[in-house]
């Protein structure tokens, strides 16, 4: 587990690196990026992007999509996996922020979550990106990220959240979402992470405990 000082650095030498970072799912609208995070379940942000691309120019709004109907829907999403499922959520979800919430998507959690295919991590997602809340969704690579460094070691994506909730500085909070995302999906990949490349290595857990035990010539490189 890091301490305070060592988080700290941790997260200025992600803001020196990337001052603004954000979501690489291509939205306008909350409720654009809405549909782009219900698609992106168990799918990359590029595969949702070529989609969205062709989608939002015809229909971005609940009830636009409404009238796509479920077959019109599926014509624009159908190389994304789970798309069957996901189209029925998506018009679901439409139907209920029609009658619910005029249209809009709510700026609060449990709406969020009362909604088809909404659970905590896309919420979290939402309650951050779109409204600029102080909150972290935790991912299959902010959990592994966040375990390896040793920043916030649990068993359980929720473990990891409420431990990186009360760690990270709030100075740092409402960007460190984004910044954990990145660093797993570029530098600390789950096979072949790129350690000797990696700006943090220094303060990782894995780096200094495992990788330079099984290979003592490695040294630090990344300043
Ligand atoms: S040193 Fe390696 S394991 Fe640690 S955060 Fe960097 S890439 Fe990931």
């Amino acid at each position: 587990m890091k301490n305070s000082a060592e988080i700290h650095e941790i997260f200025s030498r992600f803001q020196a690196a990337n001052p603004k970072p954000t979501t690489e799912l291509k939205h306008h609208t909350p409720f654009e990026l809405l549909v782009a995070v219900i698609l992106s379940a168990q799918a990359t942000d590029k595969g949702v992007n070529k989609a969205t691309a062709k989608l939002f120019p015809v229909a971005n709004t609940p009830q636009a999509i409404l009238d796509l109907g479920e077959e019109g829907l599926k014509g624009y999403i159908k190389t994304i996996g789970l798309f069957n499922s996901k189209a029925k959520n998506i018009l679901q979800t439409c139907h209920l922020l029609l009658e619910w919430h005029d249209g809009r998507v709510p700026n609060d959690r449990a709406a969020l979550e009362a909604l088809p295919g909404v659970g905590r991590k896309t919420a979290n997602v939402m309650l951050n990106t779109a409204f600029g809340q102080p909150v972290i969704a935790v991912d299959t690579h902010i959990f592994r990220v966040a375990n390896r460094i040793g920043l916030a070691p649990g068993k359980t994506p929720r473990q990891v959240e409420d431990i990186l909730t009360r760690v990270i500085p709030d100075e740092f909070k409402h960007d460190a979402h984004h910044w954990l995302i990145l660093h797993g999906r570029y530098v600390c990949t789950a096979r072949n992470p790129r350690c000797q490349d990696c700006l943090i290595n220094d303060l990782c857990d894995y780096y200094q405990k495992i990788v330079k035990a099984e290979s003592p010539g490695l040294k630090k490189t990344a300043s």
